[in-house]
């Protein structure tokens, strides 16, 4: 039902529409198998962000490091998509090896937002107002909103899907972490890496997301069947108690916790107004809204550029020009026999600026004067983020092994479902916030993002429902008109009833 209608069949259509935005820096060969697939997702045009392996055409990372590798193998959610009958129509821009909020650290260049296609406010030859799509999986969400798939997959680490989805308007689920397979997926910060879909809606999203949770064995951090089934019958149990019911009706009995730390200075008042809106239609439909605090989140983003940093320093190791990656060729005997030469010659061309300041960051975090005061500081303030959300959730955390068995004890009126907060501080911000400006008002766009991702919990980012009434209104509410998303957050494992709330909402 939620079938794209703007897909484009053939592949010249398809590469004509994406020289617009730059999302795709791959298009796969027209497929001639389509139609005798068979499956689940049967048809369904999706699109694979460029960190994930796929066989048949490169996986860069979107950096130079990569730039001529093909993988010999694909990734465990690639081979479920081709099993269950999905075509891959190419691979999406991002940031490189996923560091970055906004698209812009790429070697394939920026993805632009699509929103001034879609959005009927470019008809004429004027010129396009150039926003980032967002990152990083920028390239996965634009390709969504362009009508360019009907489905992509993204990763997540601190953001990733549900940033872009925001700013481009469309629905973008990071899953809880572990239930989808990263075997294959390149990896940048492994305790928080998630492989999610973006979608135009919450079926589709829904749809394939079922597809790919799954546990794999060739992944280590994958989530036990028993673990899944446990947290899946919380859920559902939840979710027949409450009849949620997506067409504006009845939320009796849903109750929606709104966590104060989520509205930081760094906010922007027009989507402080319209998220109102939001709340103001949920609680009239009958929604009970619950202010709750989290109070360690404030520290969430220096945590989790602490800890993501010091991942991707190490995990970018492997890239030394010998193994993998690029070696700049020498005529120099001298040079050949440094071996560290070697490696700071090709790391230094492929790597670009983001991806070598992350090494610096977490390399330093990682040294011996730094570890106790950065690095295991970081990781304290991630259990407390952890057990923040623990503490307002209705929903026991099956990953912690004994302590909820008295569910009785606590008073259940203070706990809520969900959590619901803006995506994003504002709407898309211009391609020109770039490299030229500090690294620190990129890592803020990330700012409502990252507790979900330390603590491993379910969050999905839905387009903000009165977007339309308010484009009416854009003038005076001071509103630029350009997507904004707002976000349902869960307990671990309890993604179905995320993404019902979320189909709710929207
Ligand atoms: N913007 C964040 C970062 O650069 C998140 C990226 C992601 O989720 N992959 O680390």
């Amino acid at each position: 039902s939620s079938r794209c209608t703007r897909c484009y069949s053939t592949r010249q259509a398809l590469i004509e529409q994406n020289a617009k935005i730059n999302a795709f820096v791959h298009i796969s060969p027209e497929s001639t198998a389509s139609t005798s697939k068979t499956g689940a997702l049967q048809g369904l045009k999706v699109a694979v962000k460029d960190n994930i392996a796929t066989k048949d055409s490169p996986t860069t990372c979107s950096s130079a490091i990569l730039k001529d590798f093909v993988s010999p193998f694909d990734a465990t959610v690639v081979k479920q998509l081709r099993r269950d009958g999905a075509d891959i129509v190419g691979k999406t821009n991002c940031d490189e090896f996923g560091m970055g909020s906004l698209n812009v650290y790429s070697v394939h260049g920026p993805t632009l937002n699509p929103f001034p296609f879609t959005s009927g406010a470019n008809n004429s030859t004027a010129e396009v107002e150039e926003r980032s799509a967002g990152g990083s999986s920028g390239g996965s969400a634009a390709a969504v909103a362009m009508g360019l798939c009907d489905a992509a997959l993204g990763t997540d680490t601190g953001g990733s899907i549900r940033l872009p989805a925001s700013y481009c308007g469309v629905v973008g689920f990071k899953p809880s972490y572990g239930l989808v397979s990263r075997w294959g997926v390149v990896s940048y910060a492994d305790s928080l890496d998630c492989v999610g879909v973006l979608g135009a809606d919450v079926p589709i999203v829904s749809r394939v997301f079922d597809r790919i949770s799954a546990f794999d064995t060739k992944d280590p951090t994958s989530a036990e069947p028993e673990l899944r089934e446990a947290a899946s019958t919380h859920a559902r149990r939840r979710l027949e108690s409450l009849t949620l019911d997506s067409g504006r009706g009845k939320l009796d009995g849903l109750r929606i916790g709104i966590p104060q730390e989520f509205f930081p200075s760094e906010l922007s008042p027009a989507v402080l107004d319209i998220f109102r809106g939001v709340l103001q239609s949920l609680q009239a439909r009958g929604a009970t809204l619950v202010p709750v605090s989290l109070p360690s989140s404030s520290y969430a983003l220096s945590a989790y550029y602490v800890l993501a940093s010091a991942e991707a320093s190490s995990n970018m190791a492997r890239y030394d020009g010998i193994q993998y990656g690029k070696r700049i060729p020498t005529n120099s005997l001298a040079d050949l026999r440094n071996v560290a030469s070697v490696y700071a010659q090709g790391r230094s061309a492929g790597f670009g600026p983001e991806v070598q300041r992350r090494i610096l960051l977490g390399t330093y975090a990682l040294t011996s004067d730094a570890f106790d005061n950065y690095f295991l500081q970081a990781q304290r303030v991630r259990q407390l983020v952890k057990d923040d959300f623990d503490a307002v959730f209705s929903i026991p955390n099956v990953r912690n092994a004994v302590e909820e068995s008295e569910e009785g004890l606590e008073e259940p009126a203070s706990k809520v479902d969900v959590l619901l907060h803006p995506s994003a501080i504002g709407s898309a911000p211009p391609l020109s916030l770039d490299s030229s400006k500090s690294p620190l008002d990129s890592y803020v766009q990330d700012l409502l993002t990252v507790p979900a991702s330390l603590a491993g919990v379910p969050a999905l980012s839905v387009p903000c429902p009165t977007m339309s009434t308010l484009l009416q209104r854009e003038a005076e509410q001071g509103h630029d008109g350009w997507p904004v998303g707002v976000s349902v957050i869960g307990q671990w494992g309890s993604d179905e009833l995320v993404l019902a709330v979320g189909q709710a909402v929207a």
